[in-house]
């Protein structure tokens, strides 16, 4: 997704990465799961690590061909592993920085439902640093 419309008529844009008004959330019905299965998978992986046999792991775990012939570090095979299983799991949530409305993705992948803040402007909700208090804002 690049854009998405707010209630109010604003076009909120997605093109970039660390965008102080968006975030991702993870289900609290889908920590331990997600957990678990990383715990699972790093195990699995560092056992073909130590056997030497990583590339029969990848295309065990569906990876193809194309992305074994890549030899990235494993380090980056695990981001890669971790990272698509969080994306499968996780939704995102923006705020919208005309009127406030957080807008929360629902399961169903690119539809979002909004929700309207009592002070009805923008919060920094979502912000790495977000403000400590409302006289802040
Ligand atoms: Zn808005």
């Amino acid at each position: 997704m690049s854009k998405l419309a707010c209630t109010c008529g604003k076009i909120i844009s997605d093109v970039s990465d660390s965008l102080p008004y968006k975030a991702s959330f993870l289900p609290d019905v889908n920590c331990n799961p997600f957990f678990d299965w990383v715990i699972d998978e790093t195990q699995s992986f560092v056992t073909a690590a130590v056997n030497g046999s990583v590339d029969e792991w990848l295309l065990q775990k569906g990876y193809g061909q194309g992305y074994v012939d890549l030899k990235l570090s494993h380090g980056s095979i695990i981001h890669d592993h971790i990272h698509t299983k969080y994306l499968s799991l996780s939704r995102d949530i923006f705020e919208c920085k005309e009127c406030g409305r957080v807008l929360v993705e629902l399961s169903t992948k690119n539809q979002f439902t909004a929700y309207t803040p009592d002070s009805g402007s923008y919060n920094r909700v979502l912000d790495g640093e977000p403000p400590v208090d409302a006289e802040d804002l």
